[in-house]
This record gives C-alpha cells, sequence and structure tokens, in this order.
C-alpha cells in the first residue's frame, strides 16, 4: 500500500475531528481523518444524538401514558398507549444514519481524504493505520489528536452480562424491568429518566450528596423533584459494591453504612469518561499530560511541535460544541490565521426533566472567584407560556457583576429551556450588562420572556412578579 503525505492528518472523526477536517478542506489544506469506528463519533452514534432520541421517544411516550391515565388537565384522553423500544431504536439508528452520512458528504465535498482504521504513532508526524486491505503509513506535516473518551469503568462492577454502559443501554431492543443506574451526573440521568418514562423501574445511586453533583442544589432541586414523581428511588451518599452472585442485582452500601441489594436486570454504570489516550502508542511521542488528558495550550498546541489535541481527550467540559469550536479553531491555525481560545461562554445542558442550562458563572463560582456579584432569579410559574405548557416548574437566574451589571452567567432549570441556552450564550459572548437584555424586546408568549423578566428581577425593577 503506497504510504499518504498530507499538510494535516486528524486522527478521530467525532464532533472535534470532523469539524476540524472539513474547515480545515475548506481551507485548501490537503487533509486526511482516521476514524477506527464510525464516523460522528461517540457525539453521534453513542453519545449526544441517540441520547435525545431516546430522551424524546420517552417523553411522547410518557405523554399519552398521561393522557390515557385519565389525568389531563387539557381534557385529553385516549385508550392504553404500547411503547415499542425496537421500532424507536430502529427510528433513532435512521437519524443517526442520516447525520453520519451527512459528516461523510461534507468530508468529501471539502476534499477530505477518509481513512478508516485504528492509528498509531510511529513519531509525531507519521502514523499507521490497520485498515481492511492493509496497513497504511500517513505522514503529516501537522497532526490534531482528537480521539475523544470512553465511558469509565468502576474495577468492582465491569462492563458486560447484566453491567452496561451508555453505549449499550442506546442499543437496548426492550425496556428492563428494572434497571439500576450507578451515578447521577447528566448521562445516568437523562437515560434513567427516559428508561423510567418506558416503564422501567429505576434506581439511581449516587455516591455524592447529591444529584447532579456539579451543579448547586437551587438548580437541580426540580429535576430532583421531578425523578421522586416518576418513581424513580434516588440513593445518594450510597457506593455501588457489586453484582449479586446470582447477577440480579447490586449490592449497595447506603449512607448509613448498611449494605443493601437492589434487584435490577441492567445495571447502567454512568460514572463519568475518561480520555482516550490508550492503545495509539502515546508514548511514541511523549507529550505533556494534564493528569489524564493532554496538556493543550491556548491554541491547542500539545507540546510537541505540530501536533495538537481538541475536544474530550484535552479535559473538561468534555461536550461536543467544545470539540467543535477547538477543531475550528485548530484548522484556523493550521491555515495560517492568527487564532487563540478566547470563548468566554461554553454553556452547558443536561437534557433531564426539567432540563437545566448553566453558561457562565454561577453564583457560587462568582464568588469563589472574588467578583462581587448581583443575582437573581424569575421562576417559571409566573410565565404565561410556561402555564400553557403545562410546565411551570423552574426559573431563570442571572449573576452580573455588581459595579456595571456585565453579566457573568446564565443558568436555568425548566422545560424546554436547552434551547434557549443560545440567548444565554450570545449575551454573556457580546458582553451584554442587565440593562441590555432589560432593553431587549422579548416576544410574547414565550418561555424566553423569563430571561427579561429575570435580568428585570436583578435590576431591582420586575413586572410580572
Ligand atoms: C450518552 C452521552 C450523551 C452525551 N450527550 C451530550 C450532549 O447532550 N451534549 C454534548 O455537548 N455532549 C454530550 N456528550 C459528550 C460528547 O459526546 C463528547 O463530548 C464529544 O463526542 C467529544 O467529541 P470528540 O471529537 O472529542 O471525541 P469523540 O466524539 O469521542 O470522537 C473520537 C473519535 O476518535 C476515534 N478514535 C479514537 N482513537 C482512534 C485511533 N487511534 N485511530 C482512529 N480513530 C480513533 C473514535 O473511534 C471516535 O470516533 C454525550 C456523551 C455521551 C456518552
Amino acid at each position: 500500500m503506497r504510504d499518504i503525505s498530507c499538510r494535516l492528518l486528524v486522527i478521530g472523526a467525532g464532533p472535534g475531528g470532523y469539524v476540524c477536517a472539513i474547515r480545515a478542506g475548506q481551507l485548501g489544506i490537503d487533509t486526511v481523518v482516521v476514524e477506527a469506528k464510525k464516523l460522528g463519533g461517540t457525539c453521534l452514534n453513542v453519545g449526544c444524538i441517540p441520547s435525545k432520541a431516546l430522551i424524546h421517544a420517552a417523553d411522547e411516550y410518557a405523554r399519552v401514558a398521561h393522557f390515557a391515565s385519565g389525568d389531563s388537565p387539557h381534557g385529553i384522553s385516549l385508550t392504553a398507549p404500547r411503547f415499542d423500544l425496537g421500532r424507536t431504536m430502529q427510528w433513532k439508528d435512521g437519524v443517526v444514519g442520516r447525520l453520519t452520512g451527512g459528516v461523510s458528504a461534507l468530508l468529501k465535498k471539502a476534499n477530505v481524504k477518509i481513512v478508516e482504521g485504528w492509528a498509531r504513532f510511529l513519531d509525531g508526524k507519521t502514523v499507521d493505520v490497520e485498515t481492511e486491505i492493509g496497513t497504511q503509513v500517513i505522514r503529516a506535516e501537522q497532526v490534531v489528536i482528537a480521539t475523544g473518551s470512553n465511558p469509565v469503568e468502576l474495577p468492582a462492577l465491569p462492563f458486560g452480562g447484566p453491567v452496561i454502559s451508555s453505549t449499550e443501554a442506546l442499543a437496548l431492543t426492550a425496556v428492563p424491568r428494572r434497571l439500576v443506574v450507578v451515578g447521577a451526573g447528566y448521562i445516568g440521568l437523562e437515560l434513567g429518566t427516559a428508561f423510567a418514562k418506558m416503564g422501567a423501574a429505576v434506581s439511581v445511586i449516587e455516591a455524592l450528596p447529591r444529584i447532579l453533583p456539579q451543579y448547586d442544589a437551587e438548580l437541580t432541586r426540580p429535576v430532583a423533584e421531578r425523578l421522586r414523581a416518576l418513581g424513580i428511588t434516588v440513593l445518594t451518599g450510597a457506593k455501588a459494591k457489586e453484582l449479586t452472585a446470582a447477577k440480579d442485582g447490586l449490592v449497595v452500601e447506603r449512607s448509613d453504612n448498611e449494605a443493601v441489594t437492589i434487584e435490577a436486570d441492567r445495571i447502567l454504570v454512568a460514572v463519568g469518561r475518561r480520555p482516550a489516550t490508550d492503545g495509539w502508542d502515546l508514548e511514541a511521542i511523549d507529550l505533556d499530560m494534564d493528569g489524564p488528558f493532554i496538556d493543550v495550550d491556548d491554541r491547542c498546541r500539545t507540546s510537541m511541535r505540530g501536533v495538537y489535541a481538541i475536544g474530550d481527550v484535552t479535559g473538561e467540559p468534555m461536550l461536543a460544541h467544545r470539540a467543535s469550536a477547538q477543531g475550528e479553531m485548530v484548522a484556523e491555525i493550521v491555515a495560517g490565521k492568527r487564532r487563540a481560545w478566547d470563548r468566554v461562554c461554553i454553556p452547558a445542558i443536561c437534557f433531564t426533566d426539567p432540563e437545566v442550562v448553566v453558561a457562565g458563572l454561577t453564583p457560587e463560582a462568582a464568588r469563589a472567584a472574588n467578583i462581587e456579584i448581583v443575582t437573581d432569579a424569575f421562576p417559571f410559574r409566573a410565565n404565561g407560556r410556561a402555564m400553557t405548557l403545562v410546565s411551570d416548574a423552574g426559573f431563570i437566574r442571572m449573576v452580573a457583576r455588581a459595579d456595571d451589571h456585565l453579566l457573568l452567567g446564565i443558568q436555568g432549570v425548566g422545560a424546554g429551556i436547552s434551547e434557549l441556552s443560545a440567548a444565554f450564550s450570545l449575551a454573556i459572548e457580546m458582553g451584554a450588562r442587565l440593562e441590555d437584555v432589560a432593553g431587549t424586546i422579548f416576544a410574547h408568549p414565550t418561555l424566553s420572556e423569563g430571561m427579561l423578566e429575570a435580568a428585570l428581577k436583578t435590576l431591582g425593577q420586575p413586572i410580572h412578579i
């Protein structure tokens, strides 16, 4: 097989790598992308997209099941609906297929060469790739490592049998009767909630004292209330110990140190993700590390000249849109443009019920950084649109600098609030002040009016409360 020489080699075609490769190709850079599994990476194949598809299907089913219970405030009733997870998975796979096919077409349109196989470093500018037809050597002037991340395995609960990761959970074709979720981070809660809505009896085990421990208690309270209403058992301060001998349950050490057994058909371990740094001879290039992650500077440059790293392999927040933004930046740097990481805000969303959005600094984080702030929140129970949607739990909260009211953060929790994340980020990224938001006309009746009211309330001038 003839060696390939190129100007830019991208290893991994997740949202970091494929965006980098497309932009590089558009900029006229001779680019090769290597992908061992499927174009689109974790995000399109076993992450963001399939999980949101499943959450949507579960929401739809829960809605009609609620109508069937005869308890609908809208006056809608119907007879018992049925849920066919196998069919849902086929539909989800169709959505994934359309998106990954789109990535392939976009890469080709940008004249990017795609090599399928597992890449290993020979030196900082050379890899060999195990392809189906033999070993392909690729030499590049510059290399981007975009190998992503993998689910963390618990030593006492290795994946296999009833113990599954999010990847297997997103491929189940039957709803487990009893599901235990280990880890109450966003992935565990999103999937746990979806399966509960599909009819599974769900228990969530979390070692820390509360769910979604990376967010403040105020933001996560409505989610905890909804989990209770859905009949999900949440054990916080509890540790998953081991499978029962018959592999039909999980032994858990509760916060009072008592060991209990929770019967389960499936145990979803969602305790985090670790950077994918194994199996591609990272040792051959001996890069500086930042803990388990590849250390990068504000241009995503590693400690080796001409070698960049982007996305989950470079650390938190491990989010698709951060990976893509880094990828786009690196492509432009390789093309000779002056770029550096200057983003103020990387929004994060939990697609729980209700959804949680965190953009910029929370009050806690701002105070920890010794910034004097003003902060206040507007509840959706005072928002007309939320009432018409029969989901008025939650609020929007503003965090601004006390002296000049520059917005430092906007957070919220509420049904459908994920779509407001763009407005939150835009305001922060553009350096808006509370007065700028308060001086903007928000269309009525929308949930986004909560953003206007939150700004007004933080200024001490609320209208609707
Ligand atoms: C269930 C779940 C839900 C999620 N939901 C969201 C969400 O709602 N929003 C959000 O922003 N993020 C979400 N994420 C996280 C998101 O998927 C990741 O942050 C994102 O995919 C990271 O992109 P990446 O390009 O860094 O890596 P990845 O998407 O992990 O892609 C890396 C690619 O590199 C390939 N690769 C690795 N090593 C090699 C090698 N040696 N040779 C060739 N190819 C290689 C892999 O096969 C993989 O395809 C979710 C994740 C999961 C698991």
